[in-house]
């Protein structure tokens, strides 16, 4: 099946849904299993009035779904955007399932969201729109049930307000109903740079698999958010020249190197990466098609696709974003050598340590940021080599690889469990 062409816009959940059955076809799973692991197991819209600074109410759409909990709680973030569909949230609960199992944490998937541009709503309405969404999907929600995180434009603020109002629910103080917290409640060391670490422990095991001086190479990083901007840090710390970065202002370039540190301040400043001195201004399409060794999209779904993946110049794709490349330019990709290092086991750090800080909050314990980041880099470096594993023994790309594990994994548990009743 093909799930685009060059015009129409792309459907996320299609997407989704075809590169599950491309992992089921080759692990010929068996019809009924495939039936259950190819839909949402529940999916809640909710419609919620939240009192505007002007004296107006203004009823908002938002989402959450669940998509499979047979090895453990849901766990995935909850997004503000005003691109939000109930199509996007489903495919984004699904990787969330198959990324847990990549790494072998004990979660299911989920995902939420709401339809809003938060750059357009005073602090005091976001809180109060936080406040009722979190309260309209709390039939789904709690420490054991379903346990949301930060996503695109959702911040450790926001979780401290899902935490609160959950507990003013039930009574008492939960800090386990919801991670990406601040730290002083019960938010974890590290999680804030987790993400982006994950990617770049990912991004140094392809390096060395594939004989690459991590020290002489370029990256560009689209997007300059939690994840991509701290990747941008990342890669730099590990001494890899950053050429190139964006946001939804556009790119800068600067083939001599970008110092991260110096583009975070500037665009705390001035809103926007664009304007950097020194810098050259690109767009970001341009930006994803400059010759580099190591190519991050760290923004949002679809942005690698028919349209300019042949243009593609980078050695290996990192995916920091959940979705970027699209199936028709993976195959481009893979037909031009690209290693990809694919969303649900590039990005997967995030949520490896949302579940180190779900630990913590349910033992009432604190690990030093030293622990942690050991403990990420365990499990990353070792589900890098289960999938690199996978992939040389069934001669597949690295994307294929990573589904064959986790789907398994997922159909496994779900069919030791049995069909209730
Ligand atoms: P964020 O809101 O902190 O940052 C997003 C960045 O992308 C912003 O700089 C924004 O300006 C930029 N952006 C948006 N659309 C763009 C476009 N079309 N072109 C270029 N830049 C664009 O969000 P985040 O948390 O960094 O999430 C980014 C991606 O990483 C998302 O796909 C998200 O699902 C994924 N992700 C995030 C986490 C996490 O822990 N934060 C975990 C796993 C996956």
């Amino acid at each position: 099946m093909s799930t685009e062409n060059a015009t129409a816009p792309i459907n996320a959940w299609q997407v989704a849904q075809h590169q599950f059955d491309l992992a089921a076809e080759m692990l010929s799973l068996d019809p009924g299993l495939r039936g259950v692991l190819r839909e949402p197991r529940r999916e809640l819209t909710v419609h919620f009035p939240v009192h505007m600074d002007d004296g107006s109410v203004q009823v908002f759409t938002g989402y959450r779904v669940q998509h499979n909990l047979g090895r453990g709680p849901a766990k995935g973030g909850i997004r503000y955007h005003q691109d939000v569909t109930l199509d996007e949230v489903k495919a984004l609960a699904m990787w969330m399932t198959w990324k847990c199992a990549v790494v072998g944490i004990p979660y299911g998937g989920g995902k939420g969201g709401v339809s809003v541009d938060p750059k357009k709503l005073s602090k005091k309405e976001l809180e109060g729109l936080s406040r009722r969404f979190f309260t309209e999907i709390s039939v789904l929600i709690g420490p054991e049930r379903d346990i949301p995180a930060p996503d695109v434009n959702t911040t450790p603020q926001i979780m401290a307000w899902f935490m609160d109002t959950y507990s003013m629910h039930v009574g008492y103080t939960v800090p386990g109903v919801v991670t990406g917290k601040p730290i002083s409640l019960g938010g974890s060391e590290g999680r804030n740079e987790a993400t982006a670490r994950g990617c770049v422990f990912t991004i140094v095991d392809a390096a060395a698999h594939l004989g690459m001086d991590i020290k002489s190479t370029t990256t560009v990083v689209q997007g300059f958010g939690n994840a991509g901007a701290i990747a941008a840090q990342l890669m730099a710390a590990e001494g890899s020249k950053i050429i190139a970065v964006s946001d939804t202002g556009g790119g800068i370039k600067n083939t001599d190197g970008l110092d991260p540190d110096r583009v975070i301040a500037w665009k705390k400043e001035h809103g926007t990466v664009v304007g950097f001195p020194g810098s050259t201004t690109i767009t970001n399409g341009e930006l994803l098609e400059l010759p580099c060794d190591i190519l991050i999209p760290a923004a949002y779904e679809n942005q690698i696709t028919v349209a300019n993946a042949e243009n593609v110049k980078a050695r290996i794709v990192a995916e920091a974003a959940n979705g970027p490349t699209t199936p028709e330019a993976d195959k481009i990709l893979a037909r031009k050598g690209v290693f990809m290092i694919p969303d649900i086991l590039a990005n997967a750090g995030g949520v490896t340590v949302s579940y180190f800080e779900w630990v913590q909050d349910l033992n009432r314990d604190h690990w030093s940021e030293a622990v942690v980041n050991a403990k990420l880099k365990e499990i990353m470096d070792r589900s890098f080599g289960e999938v690199l594993s996978m992939a040389q023994l069934h001669e597949v790309d690295m994307r294929t690889a990573a589904y064959l594990v986790a789907v398994k994994r997922v159909a496994d548990a779900t069919a030791l469990r049995g069909l209730y009743p």
